[in-house]
């Protein structure tokens, strides 16, 4: 079955006006996925109610998981304005959560301690199905000395904050496709 979603996201830029080079961050960030899936951003005109507001008003780099409505908030505080950074609090806003906490995760990561692993919540909601463990996920947690491929074949953890050029994964782009109906006829 084929479900078109509405897939063109307005949003603000609120970073620093000085600062065009967080602005060029983000919008190398939004080419990105947009190169590689349907989803479109396009700048908030003053009619629309619901937009993105990327900001860098609080300490931290954060989104809302999935639609809020309204002035939704994308904070990327100090040590966040990268377009990497700027990819994986994007891919939040259009409904993913970690990749290191999908329900089957404990047969590809182990963690340190159960300690530790209470800090990195199993999530039901926020994933699709059907999708191979991605340890190059733009979602996937890089090494952090927390948690551990199980297979010593994997080498590193996270395509986000440790990657050069590929911002999103091949699967990455493939689950928000699936999720924004993008291979509709
Ligand atoms: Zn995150």
């Amino acid at each position: 079955m084929c479900h078109q979603a509405s897939s063109t996201v307005q949003y603000n830029t609120e970073c620093d006006e000085a600062q065009a080079w967080a602005r060029s961050k983000v919008h190398m960030a939004m080419a990105q996925i947009s190169a590689l899936t349907c989803v479109r951003f396009e700048p908030a005109q003053t009619f629309n109610t619901d937009f993105l507001a990327i900001t860098s008003a609080e300490d931290g780099c954060w989104s809302y998981v999935g639609k809020i409505g309204g002035r939704q908030a994308l904070n990327l505080g100090n040590g966040c304005i990268s377009a990497p950074v700027a990819v994986h609090e994007i891919i939040h806003a259009l409904g993913f959560g970690h990749e290191q906490s999908r329900p089957d995760r404990d047969k590809y990561i182990s963690f340190k301690d159960e300690a530790t692993a209470l800090n990195y919540d199993k999530d039901t909601v926020f994933f699709v199905t059907g999708f191979p463990y991605d340890f190059a996920s733009a979602m996937h947690y890089g090494a952090n000395g927390e948690m551990f491929p199980r297979d010593p074949a994997v080498k590193s953890l996270g395509a986000g904050p440790n990657s050069k050029n590929t911002l999103l994964s091949g699967i990455d782009a493939a689950k928000i496709n699936t999720l924004y109906g993008c291979d509709c006829p």
